[in-house]
């Protein structure tokens, strides 16, 4: 039993490992040296194949060595990114760039890839239907659907999306060119505003990060245009003095922040935007962020149990606190403090929760103390990056998960060399999930 514990409290820092290229060293140590006790035709169904879900598929594999039979239900051909999706935004990357198929998830790690949607599950029958019409019986579902977009938190907003004149591209993907397209179309001396809805949502830094990228575009190419900043906060959510330092010195006169202006509808025919308390604002280019709440599916199950927005889950295996068997990851989940909605923090999530499957499908005690990290990289321009990073571990006592103390921290300024480095993490994460 000690080897057993030691051998699965060594999963937190797999993610680390991992990450630096040992994912496939890390899964033999463990399944070489405890495993081959999985039940035959144990099944585990994977919902979606972005950062929480494309990872835990692959791990289950590893840490089961491959005994585990493992079915990912994405409808995307392909992996889209939503990291590095803004700098397709201010044009010097394309979708291309930040795009990975499933096809290894298959080839080197048996996963059975279906390009569908999960139409409803049933956690008492523990089957899934696909919206093509069969069903999946599963031992253990893995849910990773990333957020909902709550379109009535902005009135007029779901029309105007529909009609593709106010777009979120919140979603990497044909949005996200679709924006870049209003962009290119804007004459210079127009107005770009983003609105920022009140945290939790989706990538705390993200907006800003957008911000500097259409800020860096239209300084190359439209200089006398704005780019305005409409945040439902008190203030910024990440990274703040870094961020207003580059919006007031390398973005001077082009970008402009505004605190506690919270959107509650929008007018697409006049480019208008309302807000509860402030004066409303009119822009030529409007990406307004609705509020944000756990994955349609997850939410549509009953499993989104914290204030009918976010998943709770038991923090050691990320079992749904409401559907046993049910794991959920990512986004979609109830965060602990100080834990950001992150893709490499979905990916974190996803090595615990493979682990703990793995561990109680064989009969093995789960980590008692499981850690995961995060770093959120974000460019300034083209070329120059910020980053935050974090450490977090399983504090028993608690339940949850807690920051450690003195554990990561930020940059002192933007530079190319960071901006390497959040290319490798790139890479990397999308290697160590899909590769
Ligand atoms: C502009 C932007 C920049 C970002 N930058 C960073 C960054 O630099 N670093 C970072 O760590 N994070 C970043 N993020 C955040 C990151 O993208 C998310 O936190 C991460 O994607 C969450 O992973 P997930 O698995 O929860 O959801 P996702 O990665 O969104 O995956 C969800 C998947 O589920 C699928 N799905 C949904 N419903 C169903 C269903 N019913 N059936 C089957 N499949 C379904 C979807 O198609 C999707 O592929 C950024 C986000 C944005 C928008």
């Amino acid at each position: 039993m000690m080897q057993r514990r030691h051998l699965l409290r060594g999963t937190g820092s797999l993610g680390l490992l991992a990450l630096a290229g040992c994912a496939s060293d890390t899964g033999a140590m463990l399944t070489s040296t405890a495993g081959g006790r999985v039940p035959a035709k144990t099944r585990v169904l994977v919902v979606g194949g972005g950062y929480g879900g494309a990872t835990a598929a692959k791990y289950v594999r590893l840490f089961s060595g491959q005994q585990i039979d493992v079915t990912l239900i994405e409808p995307n051909e392909a992996f889209v990114s939503c990291p590095i999706s803004n700098l397709v935004l201010g044009g010097s990357k394309t979708l291309a760039d930040i795009t990975t198929p499933y096809t290894s998830l298959s080839r080197n790690h048996g996963v059975r890839v279906i390009k569908d949607m999960v139409a409803s599950i049933d956690p008492v029958k523990k089957v899934a239907v696909l919206a093509s019409g069969p069903s999946i019986a599963y031992d253990k579902l893995i849910l990773s659907p990333g957020v909902d977009l709550m379109w009535d938190s902005i009135a007029g907003s779901r029309a105007a999306n529909g009609e593709g004149r106010i777009l979120q591209a919140w979603q990497a993907g044909p949005e996200t060119l679709a924006l870049r397209r209003q962009l290119e179309a804007m004459p210079d001396g127009g107005v770009y505003a983003i609105t920022i809805p009140e945290a939790p949502y989706r990538c705390p830094p993200g907006p800003y990060e957008r911000a500097c990228q259409v800020a860096s575009y239209f300084k190359a190419a439209k200089p006398k245009s704005k780019v305005l900043i409409l945040d439902a906060n008190q203030d910024v959510t990440s990274k703040g003095p870094l961020f207003k330092k580059v919006w007031a010195e390398q973005y001077k006169g082009i970008v402009e922040y505004r605190s506690q202006h919270k959107a509650t509808a929008v007018d697409a025919k006049t480019g208008t935007v309302k807000f509860e308390i402030q004066d409303d604002v009119k822009a030529d280019v409007l990406n307004v962020l609705p509020t944000m709440r756990a994955g349609a599916i997850a939410v549509q199950t009953g499993l989104a149990n914290a204030n009918a927005r976010w998943c709770n889950v038991n923090y050691l295996s990320f079992e749904s606190t409401v559907a046993k068997d049910i794991h959920v990851l990512g986004d979609s989940i109830q965060v602990a403090p100080g834990m950001p909605k992150s893709g490499h923090m979905a990916n974190s999530h996803a090595k615990v929760a493979a682990a703990a499957i793995v561990a109680e499908l064989s009969g093995w005690e789960i980590n008692p103390a499981p850690m995961l990290t995060n770093t959120c990289y974000s460019f300034t321009d083209a070329k120059n990056v910020i980053h935050v990073a974090s450490v977090h571990e399983y504090v028993a006592a608690e339940k949850t998960f807690k920051t450690v103390a003195g554990s990561g921290g930020v940059s002192a300024a933007p530079t190319e060399l960071e901006g390497n480095y959040a290319w490798n993490w790139a890479r990397t994460i999308w290697a160590d999930a899909l590769a």
